[in-house]
C-alpha cells in the first residue's frame, strides 16, 4: 500500500469537530495518507471570494486529485456561488454516488431491509443554472441532457453495480412527458443495459419510483438517474435509511474526487462536542476504497458498525430501544477506535479485499465513429420564434405574422406555456405574455440566413422575439417537440 497525499477542507460549524475525529480514525486505522489541507467556505466567502475557495487551493486539489471536505457553510444571498456546484463542475465530478443503507435496530427505520445506492448525474440538467427572465410574466430554466454526460453516467452505473457485486440497476426518468432530453437517458440506459447481461435493468418513471422507493426501498439496489430528480430521490433516500446524519457520498470524476458528507455544517450544534461524524467516516472509507486502501477501509467500517451495534451513539442516532450510552463526538471516536480489527456480530461485516473500485468508463457510444453524428444527416427545417405579446386573442397574432413572414415560411402553431393556442385554441386556455410561433418551411431545406430574414422581417414589423429555437430533422425524424394539443 503506498502512502497517497490528499486534499483536506476543514469546513465550518461542525466541520472541524468532525474531521478531527475522520483524521484520528484514519491515523489509527493504519491507512497511508498524507494532507495538504486548503480553506474554503465562510472565511472565503468573507473576503468577498464568491466561489468560496481561493486561486491557490486550486493547487493541491488538482495535484492530489482527491478531496476529503467537510460540510461548509454556505451564506445567504450576496450572489454568492454554491462551492459544491463549483466544485463539482469545475472538476469534472459527473458522478454523485450515495450509499443509503438502514443500521436497523440500532438506528430506527421504517425499512431495515434497505440498502440501496443512489448514482445521481453530477453536471448537467437543469443544474447548468442557465436562466433568464424572457418577458414581464415568463422566467425559463434550460435543461440540457447530452449525450456524452448521459452515457458517462449510466456506464458508471452499470459499473458501480458490477465492481459492487449489486444485481439490478433501476433508472428514473420522465421521458412520458419530457420525451426527447429523458427520452435520451433512457435510450441509453437500454442500450448500456444490453453489454451488462449479468445485471438486471429496469426503469420507472421518476413519480412513481420515488413511491415505490419511499415505501418498499428492498426492491432498489442501484438507482441513477438525471441531476434534478438524483438531488431529491437521495434526499428522500437518506432520510428514510434512517440515518441522514450518517450518510456520506462521493463525487467521482475521471480524473478527481471529491469525498464529503451529506449533512450541512449544522451551525446550532457546532463546539459543543455533540455532533456525529459518521457522515464524514463514511465519506472516508468511500475514499479509501476509491484509492485502493481496502484494507483501512474494512477495518473502519466493521469498528464503525460494531460501535452502532454496542449501543454507543451520538445524540441524534440515540434511542431508547437501539442505544446503550449517549456519547460526544470524541468519545464516539474513542469507542471506534478502541473497536478497529473487530467485526460487527449483529450488523453484517464488510469485506473489501477482493473489491476494486468502478471503473470511470470510456465514452463508446457518443465520442467514437459510433458516434451517431457521423451517421446521422442534420437538416433545417424550420424555427420556433418566442415573442413577448401581452395576453390577447391568439388570432390577431397569427395575422399579423401571416401578413410579415416571407413565402419561404408557414406558420404551422403558436403555442401559450406549450399548449396550441392557434389554430383552432380554446377559450379555456390560459394565457400569458410568451407566445411561440412555430414557422416550418415550404420547400425541402432551409438555412440560418433564411431564419435570420424571417426575424429581420417580423422584426420591422414591430413583432418583440425574444429567442429562437431551431427545429432540425436528424434522419428525417422531427428533433422537437409537438404542443400540447397538436
Ligand atoms: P444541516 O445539515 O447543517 O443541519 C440540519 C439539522 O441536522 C440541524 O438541526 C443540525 O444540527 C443537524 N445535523 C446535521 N449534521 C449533523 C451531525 N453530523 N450530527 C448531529 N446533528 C447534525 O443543514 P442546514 O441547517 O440546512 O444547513 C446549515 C449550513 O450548511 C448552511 O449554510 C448550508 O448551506 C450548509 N450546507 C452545506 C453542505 C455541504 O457543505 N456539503 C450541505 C448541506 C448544507
Amino acid at each position: 500500500m503506498n502512502t497517497q497525499k490528499i486534499t483536506i477542507a476543514h469546513g465550518d460549524g461542525i466541520g472541524p469537530e468532525i474531521m478531527e475525529a475522520t483524521l484520528k480514525i484514519l491515523e489509527a486505522s493504519g491507512a497511508k495518507l498524507q494532507y495538504d489541507t486548503i480553506e474554503v467556505g465562510e472565511k472565503v466567502y468573507k473576503r468577498n471570494i464568491k466561489s468560496g475557495i481561493e486561486e491557490s487551493a486550486w493547487d493541491p486539489i488538482l495535484k492530489n486529485k482527491i478531496l476529503l471536505k467537510a460540510p461548509i457553510t454556505t451564506p445567504q444571498g450576496g450572489g454568492v456561488k454554491s462551492l459544491n456546484v463549483t466544485m463539482r463542475k469545475t472538476l469534472g465530478l459527473f458522478a454523485n454516488v450515495r450509499p443509503c443503507v438502514a443500521y436497523s435496530p440500532f438506528i430506527k427505520t421504517k425499512h431495515p431491509d434497505m440498502d440501496v445506492v443512489i448514482i445521481r448525474e453530477n453536471e448537467e440538467d437543469t443544474y447548468g443554472g442557465i436562466e433568464h427572465r424572457q418577458t414581464f410574466e415568463v422566467y425559463q430554466c434550460l435543461k440540457l441532457i447530452t449525450l456524452p454526460g448521459t452515457e458517462r453516467i449510466v456506464r458508471y452505473a452499470f459499473e458501480f453495480a458490477r465492481a459492487n457485486n449489486r444485481k439490478k440497476v433501476t433508472c428514473f426518468t420522465k421521458d412520458n412527458i419530457m420525451k426527447l432530453t429523458d427520452g435520451l437517458f433512457h435510450e441509453m440506459f437500454k442500450t448500456v443495459a444490453q453489454e451488462y447481461p449479468e445485471i438486471q435493468a429496469d426503469n420507472l418513471i421518476v413519480d412513481i419510483g420515488t413511491a415505490r422507493l419511499a415505501d418498499t426501498p428492498e426492491m432498489f439496489d442501484v438507482v441513477v438517474m438525471p441531476n434534478l430528480y438524483g438531488d431529491i430521490v437521495s434526499d428522500v433516500a437518506a432520510q428514510i435509511s434512517g440515518s441522514v446524519g450518517m450518510v456520506g457520498s462521493a463525487n467521482i470524476g475521471p480524473d478527481c474526487a471529491m469525498f464529503e458528507a451529506i449533512h450541512g455544517s449544522a451551525p446550532d450544534i457546532a463546539g459543543q462536542n455533540i455532533a456525529n461524524p459518521s457522515a464524514l467516516i463514511n465519506a472516508a472509507v468511500m475514499m479509501l476504497r476509491h484509492i485502493g486502501q481496502n484494507e483501512p477501509a474494512e477495518s473502519i467500517q466493521n469498528a464503525w458498525l460494531k460501535t452502532l451495534e454496542d449501543g454507543v451513539h451520538t445524540a441524534d442516532m440515540f434511542s431508547a430501544e437501539g442505544s446503550t450510552r449517549k456519547v460526544g463526538t470524541k468519545e464516539f471516536t474513542e469507542a471506534i477506535i478502541e473497536r478497529l480489527g473487530k467485526k460487527p456480530k449483529a450488523l453484517k461485516a464488510v469485506d473489501f479485499s477482493e473489491q476494486k473500485p468502478a471503473i470511470v468508463p470510456e465514452l463508446i457510444i457518443s465520442r467514437t465513429d459510433k458516434r451517431p453524428k457521423m451517421h446521422q444527416k442534420r437538416s433545417l427545417k424550420g424555427t420556433d420564434i418566442f415573442v413577448y405579446w401581452e395576453p390577447s386573442d391568439p388570432n390577431n397574432l397569427a395575422k399579423m405574422l401571416k401578413e410579415l413572414s416571407p413565402a419561404t415560411f408557414e406558420l404551422t402553431m403558436i403555442t401559450n406555456r406549450g399548449t396550441k393556442v392557434w389554430p383552432n385554441g380554446l377559450e379555456q386556455t390560459f394565457c400569458t405574455d410568451h407566445w411561440r410561433c412555430r414557422f416550418k418551411s415550404t420547400h425541402a431545406e432551409i438555412t440560418s440566413a433564411e431564419v435570420i430574414e424571417l426575424m429581420s422581417k417580423l422584426s420591422q414589423g414591430g413583432i418583440d422575439i425574444i429567442k429562437t429555437e431551431n427545429l432540425y430533422e436528424f434522419n428525417g425524424e422531427p428533433a422537437y417537440s409537438m404542443g400540447q394539443g397538436e
